[in-house]
């Protein structure tokens, strides 16, 4: 049986960093990527993260705790979306990369990218980030219900070119297909760091 998810702490400022025991594994992506919708699938509970019809309202980091007390799965604030003022993007930016730089307790930052949509730059510059702070990636494409079988093995090939030949898992929170096999990376990585 898959653990269940427990928020435990909320952060909006670096400053309130809180002191954690267990390892982190941080989630992040664009906005709208469905970041939300496959924590709660991951946690197998409906209400747990909000799911958003409009993007862009996430702003802290949300510490959850596993019930099985492996990991801590750190929600990232979504990043690139448009109507937030340039400004507020930058300082999204300063807290996700403040948080993911020197951090001794993250072992893998799973990066959620849209399985309908070719890469894209904002997360090049997030995978460039990772691969300068030896943080280990884990890609995860999403919605991948979404796109014919043709359209998602391409879409792994895509990122594969991009990522040293690694292909992105293929996840769907509406049909919960690769969220056990999520749970397998996230333990593996928590676990062993690899
Ligand atoms: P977030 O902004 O990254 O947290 O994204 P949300 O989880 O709020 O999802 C954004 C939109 O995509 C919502 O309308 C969700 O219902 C939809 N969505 C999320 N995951 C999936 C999925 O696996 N399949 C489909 N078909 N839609 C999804």
């Amino acid at each position: 049986m898959q653990p269940r998810l427990i928020l435990e702490h909320t952060v909006y400022v670096l400053a309130q960093l809180p002191t954690t025991q267990l390892p982190h594994i941080a989630f992040a992506g664009r906005s709208n990527v469905g970041k939300s919708s496959l924590i709660n699938a991951l946690a197998g509970q409906k209400d747990l993260a909000k799911v958003s019809a409009t993007p862009g309202k996430t702003r802290s980091l949300n510490f959850y705790r596993s019930s099985d007390e492996t990991l801590y799965l750190v929600d990232l604030p979504g990043y690139g979306y448009a109507r937030c003022s340039k400004a507020e993007q930058a300082a999204f930016g300063r807290l996700i990369e403040g948080y993911l730089a020197k951090n001794a307790a993250l072992r893998a930052l799973v990066l959620l990218l849209d399985c309908r949509l070719e890469p894209q730059k904002l997360d090049m510059e997030l995978v460039c980030f990772a691969g300068q702070q030896s943080i280990p990636l884990m890609p995860v494409l999403t919605k991948a219900d979404k796109c014919s079988l043709r359209e998602r093995s391409q879409r792994q090939k895509d990122w594969a070119v991009l990522l040293d030949g690694r292909a992105p898992l293929l996840c769907s929170a509406a049909k919960g297909f690769g969220v056990a096999e999520l749970w397998d990376g996230l333990r593996r990585f928590a676990v062993t760091g690899a």
